[in-house]
């Protein structure tokens, strides 16, 4: 979840070793690691801000857009992404994910975009009681 709103969701260990969406990843490269060596050998986040925004001003279209590495202007902080689901297992908010996914349906993998009331389109609290 960023700002109240799901961006990735799957099993658990599906979403930790194959993360896709942006903030995802942000997320796991954060962690301390207790090994110098591998601290060494991770990435740096690559955030293109470190100041989280305010809950009473979430930015405009996706609200990760003024962190995010893979923000496009004109797209990202315009539309807010859709949560899709890829496969029947993974759902992310993300438009550059969804047009790897889209490449993916090319591929007859299966893309369906979350309906309004699932419990995890509108955002946290779920909508639909009963889902969790
Ligand atoms: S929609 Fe754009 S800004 Fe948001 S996570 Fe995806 S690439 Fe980043």
């Amino acid at each position: 979840m960023y700002l109240g709103r799901v961006v990735e969701y799957g099993p658990t260990p599906v979403v930790i070793n194959e993360p896709r969406h942006p903030y995802t990843r942000a997320l796991l490269r954060a962690i301390p690691e207790p090994d110098p060596d591998l601290t060494r050998r991770k990435r740096e986040v690559g955030l293109r801000s470190l100041d989280i925004p305010s809950l009473l001003q979430v930015p405009p279209g996706c609200s990760f857009h003024p962190r995010c590495p893979l923000y496009e202007e004109g797209l990202c902080d315009v539309e807010r992404p859709q949560l899709l689901k890829l496969n029947g297992d993974r759902l992310a908010a993300c438009h550059v994910v969804a047009r790897e996914w889209a490449h993916a349906a090319t591929r007859g993998v299966p893309v369906t975009r979350v309906p309004r009331g699932s419990g995890l389109e509108g955002g946290f609290p779920p909508q639909t009681e009963g889902f969790w």
